[in-house]
């Protein structure tokens, strides 16, 4: 049998496989492309930041008030709903799918992710989510913190010129709506400006005392610098296949 699974074999993936690493590394393309090829479910956590920093904004919490921001978490219920092509995220029962990719919402969803109260009802509901395994689970601390025991672990990077251009094109083709397809007609941020927020975001990420982003030690390091995406996609894909080959070997010998 081959390692690379067909369609017909796809049920019986039961793995985790996750993906970290900065904005704008390429996660989710990589996830999505991963997810369909070998019939994985594929779970963004980051949506879940986003969709609880949209609920903080709308009742004007404070975003750096971690005890109100705990409250809240408390009496919050987020949904990730797998799609064809991104998450559903229900807020409260709402679907905020289009509303949480916008500047506004970026920006205070890497806030209020530096909370430890905040993190630990976010990690209790992936692990959840992704407990039964089949699943390309995609955010900062997957592979550390919410899975360290996942089959597959992808760290990915780039530097931080190139995935903030890459951010500055997608902020082009979704609009500032940030729900794709649906652009609207508020003014695309300049590059640099772009690479700003992203510089900022990627500190908060690194420094903060809970689960900062970081490799974890056994994952694979996938620099995305000098590769199209399409490279990216194909390297992490026989990342997925090598580890699939490895059981199949180690299960023949059984
Ligand atoms: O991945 P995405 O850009 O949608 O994540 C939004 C924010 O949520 C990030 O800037 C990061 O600070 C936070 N996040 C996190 N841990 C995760 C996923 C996202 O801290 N597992």
């Amino acid at each position: 049998m081959r390692a690379d699974k067909t369609s017909e074999q796809k049920s019986k993936l039961n793995i985790v496989v996750a993906i970290d690493g900065p904005a704008g590394a390429g996660k989710s393309t990589i996830a999505r492309h991963l997810a369909r090829h070998f019939g994985l479910l594929n779970l963004e956590t980051g949506a879940m930041y986003r969709a609880f920093a949209l609920k903080a904004l709308r009742l004007d919490v404070p975003l750096g008030d971690s005890a109100a921001l705990e409250r809240l978490a408390a009496e919050t219920d987020i949904q990730l709903k797998p799609g064809d092509d991104e998450n559903h995220v229900l807020l409260d029962g709402e679907d905020v799918t289009g509303q949480i990719r916008n500047q506004v919402v970026t920006d205070a969803a890497s806030r209020v992710s530096v909370f430890p109260p905040i993190r630990a009802a976010m990690v209790k509901r992936q692990q959840e989510m992704g407990a039964k395994g089949g699943v390309v689970m995609e955010g900062r601390d997957i592979g550390t913190v919410v899975f360290p025991n996942a089959e597959v672990k992808i760290f990915l990077d780039a530097a931080p010129e190139v995935r903030g251009m890459r951010r500055y094109d997608q902020i082009g083709q979704v609009g500032q709506t940030g729900q794709r397809g649906h652009g609207d007609a508020k003014p695309v941020p300049p590059p640099e400006e772009v690479i700003r927020d992203l510089r900022a975001r990627d500190e908060r990420d690194r420094n903060r005392a809970d689960s900062p982003l970081r490799p974890a030690p056994d994952s694979f390091l996938l620099d995305s610098t000098n590769l199209t995406l399409d490279e990216a996609v194909k390297a992490a894909e026989a990342t997925v296949n090598a580890w699939l080959a490895k059981r199949e070997m180690a299960d023949s010998q059984r």
